[in-house]
């Protein structure tokens, strides 16, 4: 059932937020001042989730903080904003804890022949892994990536799929392969078929925007048109690593999705993801 109860087809809601916690710009209660500022009536903090093989990642040590923190501005900003407790996990590292409103599954990392290859740390260690663990093959990269996104979503019980499409992070200029060629899109339209029959929420995500990588989100057109044929859900998330940017092209985002099909959209009131109309 649709919530047809708003006539605001452009979310005012963040369930990707980052924090000193991670590899966050602000404080969490810069995030909720910034969420009041903006009229959101919800915001949620989803920092990476611990992992060893991650740099960025919130040390295990710090997560019984970073909750005591999120539940006091919850209290703290009763009756003003909905604060959630969430996690981005990384679809490597150990389980999620109990207790959280939502998570959020995402792929970082891709295994191949033992070695772990960051999908967004730096361009120059995309083009790395194109050398030297693929032969020199993008296409065979990207069938590798989101296979691994496949896996990842076989095998999750988050409520929200993360960035898929990632692998495009540094390839605006489509210098690094052409995402229109058929060995690309053969496997990126599988992979949008894929999430989008899990049932799960499917992130159309600005953070790239954001940060200037960017004219589209993740995922892009293409994918999205695909999602929206096989009648998955999305919600729009900003993956904010700074407050400036809590609802980055959320007007635009929410364009190109009508554009590309869909007639709604979900976003997290209270601790429930709602669908509303576009
Ligand atoms: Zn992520
Ligand atoms: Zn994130």
């Amino acid at each position: 059932m649709i919530d047809m109860s708003t006539s605001e087809a452009i979310t005012r809601s963040n369930i990707h937020s980052h924090t000193t916690f991670s590899d966050g710009r602000n404080t969490a209660e810069e995030m909720v001042q910034a969420a009041l500022s903006l009229g959101f009536h919800t915001i949620g903090f989803s920092e990476h989730g611990p992992a060893d093989y991650d740099d960025v990642a919130m040390p295990a040590e710090q997560m019984g903080n970073y909750r005591a923190e999120i539940l006091r501005l919850r209290e703290k900003y009763a009756g003003r904003i909905h604060i959630l407790l969430g996690l981005e996990h990384d679809w490597l590292s150990p389980a999620a804890p109990d207790g959280l409103d939502y998570a959020i599954e995402s792929v970082h990392y891709v295994q191949k022949d033992g070695q772990l290859w960051s999908v967004d740390w730096t361009r120059e260690k995309q083009e790395d892994a194109i050398r030297e663990l693929y032969g020199g093959d993008p296409y065979a990269l990207c069938r590798d990536y989101f296979r691994t996104v496949c896996a990842s979503i076989e095998s999750t019980n988050a409520d929200i799929l993360g960035h898929i499409e990632l692998v495009m992070k540094f390839n605006e200029a489509r210098d690094l392969f052409d995402d229109a060629d058929p060995w690309y899109l053969g496997p990126a339209l599988e992979c949008a078929e894929f999430a989008a029959h899990s049932g799960r929420l499917i992130e159309v995500n600005t953070g790239a925007i954001a940060k200037g990588y960017r004219t589209q989100p993740y995922p892009g057109a293409a994918m999205l048109r695909r999602i929206a044929e096989c009648s998955g859900r999305i919600i729009f998330t900003s993956d904010c690593h700074n407050s400036d940017y809590l609802n980055c092209a959320f007007g635009e985002v929410t364009q190109l999705a009508r554009a590309c099909g869909f007639k709604s959209a979900w976003e997290y009131r209270r601790s429930e993801a709602v669908e509303y109309k576009l």
